[in-house]
């Protein structure tokens, strides 16, 4: 059975291209039938940070990715924590020291030092100089109370290739790596020891991460290989790079889930955009769910080529999604974007109903909102010089003492009204409209004006008008 993992380690939020990798793999596990495993990497205690485990958990949950197995959902290969994985990484250092693929080191920082800096003297790649690799047994035996890592003895000639499922064959001339430290002196693993085996202990079958990753995919098969581990199948997802092709970084606009979520961009329209980073579906869609996705997720549509990260594309995909959900679900999700009373005023459905069309994010739904449920204070300054000149009052004050005769209060009636006032006044409709639509929202554009005036209901509306009107005369605009 497909069995593969999200490793994260807790140093932080959830950010974009972890997110996309815990995607794929939950994608793939779910295409395949597997299981998708949550494991968090902790052993760096160093770099943690309180509360990222937690963050990063409900950052995945917000984007519809769940787990099967995880620190809180034990599935019979945990513990799901690393630290809690010690005593498994102490054994298998043990036997490799036992079965001579690892030894001591006792080298200090200073010597490593000099023996980089004369490596790089004649030329040579500075690298650990394999001082320690002939100790003896007896000699190793003496020092036992020294300060010491453990290295893997790592082959010195010869290749090794990865199968990536994405890249095909990447080969890796076994020269450039030396003997790396598998064991800390405190008897700690690193990365690289630790994460082959859990993943060999956890069952996983495919390693899908960042390429990031890529390097270190060499030196984790020798570990397999030396404790007679099944290698796992690789597959490294293409890196994720701003327009200009730099790294992806604050300054191109929020990098985190959190962050996204709080500028208002629908979460599914983020889970969706992340599918995108690197995979397309075989039809071409590009509006689709993870569930649907889950159904054609391949690797092998995934690219490997970098992935271009374009905030406008999300952000038109976020609108995408909020025209298209049950408007109940976006009444729900631009709730806590609001920061003004509800309680009095149109119907709150009907409100996000007819202002969605226009917004990309629930940020700028929740502002767009705003005017149905509390009047302008303020009116947009280019509106203001276009259609509060000159015969606006008269029109404003006009319109005012005909709307509040208005019988029915509907889209077509008003539009008969106005088409009748325009015609006695010897104005255009749209002289009426956008002094309109400026009194009563502040704003120059909106949604369709007989719609809006029809949800906002006849007494705001006259309100509003007069108070426009008595706002000019006065000159307080
Ligand atoms: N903890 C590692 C990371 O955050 C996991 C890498 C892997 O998936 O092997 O990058």
């Amino acid at each position: 059975m497909v069995r593969v993992r999200y490793a994260p380690s807790p140093t932080g939020t959830l950010h974009i291209g972890g997110a996309r990798t815990a995607l794929f793999n939950y994608l793939f596990a779910r295409h395949e039938g597997g299981r998708f495993i949550l494991r968090v990497e902790d052993t760096d205690q160093s770099r943690q940070i309180e509360g990222s485990e937690e963050a990063m958990m409900r950052g995945l949950r917000s984007l519809g990715i769940v787990w099967d197995e995880g620190p809180d959902q034990d599935g019979g290969y945990g513990p799901y924590r690393q630290s809690e994985r010690l005593h498994r990484h102490q054994a298998m250092a043990d036997q490799l020291l036992a079965e001579h693929k690892a030894y001591r080191c006792f080298c200090t920082p200073e010597q490593l030092e000099q023996d980089r800096a004369q490596l790089q003297a004649q030329g040579l790649p500075p690298r650990y100089s394999g001082r320690c690799r002939g100790l003896s047994e007896d000699e190793v035996r003496a020092r036992a109370g020294e300060r010491s890592v453990v290295r893997f003895k790592a082959p010195v000639e010869g290749d090794t290739v990865v199968h990536d499922i994405i890249r095909g064959q990447v080969r890796f001339d076994n020269r450039v790596f030396d003997d790396f430290v598998i064991m800390k002196p405190d008897y700690t693993p690193v990365y690289n020891f630790a994460v082959v085996i859990d993943d060999h202990d956890m069952g996983i079958t495919h390693v899908i991460r960042g390429e990031e990753h890529l390097p270190n995919t060499p030196k984790q098969i020798f570990i397999f290989e030396a404790l007679g581990f099944e290698v796992p199948a690789f597959a490294h997802l293409p890196m994720i790079l701003a327009p200009d092709r730099s790294k992806l970084s604050k300054r191109h606009g929020a990098t985190s889930v959190e962050e996204y979520r709080d500028q208002g961009i629908v979460l599914g329209a983020l889970a969706n955009y992340l599918l995108l980073l690197g995979w397309s579906s075989p039809d071409g869609r590009e509006i689709l769910t993870i569930d649907e996705a889950a159904q054609e997720f391949t690797l092998e549509r995934v690219q490997h080529t970098a992935a271009i990260y374009d905030q406008k594309k999300l952000e038109w995909m976020s609108h995408e999604y909020m025209i298209a959900l049950p408007v109940e679900q976006v009444a729900e999700a631009v709730r806590p974007f609001i920061r003004y009373s509800t309680d009095h005023g149109p119907d709150f459905l009907s409100v996000v109903g007819l202002s969605r069309e226009r917004a990309f994010t629930l940020v700028q739904l929740a502002e767009q909102m705003h005017f149905f449920y509390e009047a302008p204070e303020t009116y947009e300054a280019k509106g203001v010089a276009k259609h509060f000149g000159a015969g606006a009052v008269e029109r404003l004050e006009a319109l005012a003492e005909r709307l509040s005769q208005q019988a029915d209060w509907n889209h077509d009636a008003l539009l008969a009204t106005y088409d009748q006032l325009s015609e006695e006044l010897g104005v255009k409709r749209a002289e009426l409209i956008h002094p309109t639509r400026l009194a009563v929202s502040g704003r120059t554009v909106g949604p369709g004006l007989f719609e809006l005036v029809e949800l906002l209901g006849p007494t705001a509306t006259v309100d509003r008008l007069r108070q426009a009107a008595d706002r000019i005369r006065a000159g307080s605009i």
